[in-house]
């Protein structure tokens, strides 16, 4: 099932006006763990935090809202959140930490769960994974590349970068800049071409843009933990509902993307085996 395991599918949003503001679509991840933070759910969490060279992400503990507000928005290149997950259990003496990744980070910290080889004592310390849908994402010399060479603009210039209607946008001071998804293709992760998971189908609850309309997210509550966080943020009024869309462009759109994501990255194993190259295992 391209979805994988899933308890509901829901477009959602913080009622928030800070998240919402600083957030990409619904502000789902900082509000999820805002909420988890004050109910001590977790007591701290790992995001992509902003550095000085603009659009360089940098793995971040945030132990506030303040904290996961200032962290807000995605960010289309790499946060190696997983490399601070010791040192929040071991230095920081964090007991419940929640964190957020791609599909394929999300993969491999259920691995580390399920074979903590050196990260004994730590692995069982995460206890809320959010995963956050992707299509692809590109190395930040790439994103510059483009971004420069492309689309005119400039990291420096750009305020929010996102990707819908078949483009990659950004969102600069001087308005919005789009350009077609597939001229953005040879700029990926060479590991994107791949990758056959847009949903994030191991974390305890995914969340994306794609199959809701504009400031909200579609979003899977998935394991008993992330359902029962999710359902308990609901019901404090701090994220709201309402049904998915089931037209063209709610799931029906979700699902055709996923499937198409299946298929190319079925298609690149294949090409990739023909020529005798090592392919990463998945559960
Ligand atoms: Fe990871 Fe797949 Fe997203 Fe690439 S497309 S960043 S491999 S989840």
């Amino acid at each position: 099932m391209v979805f994988g395991t899933y308890k509901e599918v829901v477009c959602a949003r913080s009622t928030d006006k800070d998240i919402q503001k600083a957030s990409q679509d619904g502000g789902i991840v900082t509000a999820l763990f805002a909420y988890a933070l004050e109910e001590n759910i977790i007591e701290g969490a790992i995001v992509a935090g902003d550095t000085e060279d603009p659009w360089k992400p940098e793995p971040t503990i945030a132990m506030s809202r303040e904290e996961l507000i200032a962290a807000a928005g995605t960010k289309y290149t790499f946060s190696p959140n997983a490399i601070r997950i010791k040192e929040a259990v071991r230095q920081y003496g964090l007991e419940k930490v929640g964190t957020v990744g791609t599909p394929c980070q999300i993969m491999g910290l259920r691995k580390m769960q399920s074979y903590p080889f050196s990260t004994r004592f730590v692995a069982d310390k995460l206890k809320l994974l959010i995963g956050i849908f992707c299509t692809e994402n590109f190395p930040r010399d790439s994103l510059k590349t483009f971004i420069d060479g492309k689309m005119h603009s400039s990291l420096a210039a750009t305020t929010k970068m996102d990707i819908g209607k078949g483009k990659f946008w950004i969102d600069t001071i001087d308005g919005k800049e789009g350009l077609k998804i597939k001229e953005t293709h040879g700029y990926e992760q060479a590991g994107c071409n791949i990758c056959r998971d847009l949903v994030a189908k191991y974390a305890d609850v995914s969340t994306g843009s794609i199959g809701s309309a504009d400031g909200w997210s579609t979003v899977f509550p998935r394991t008993e933990g992330g359902y029962d966080i999710f359902q308990a943020a609901v019901e404090a009024g701090v994220i709201e509902t309402k049904p998915m869309d089931e037209g063209k462009f709610g799931l029906e759109l979700l699902e055709k993307l996923a499937n198409s994501k299946v298929n190319k990255g079925n298609d690149e194993r294949e090409r990739r085996a023909g020529l005798g190259l090592p392919l990463p295992q998945e559960f």
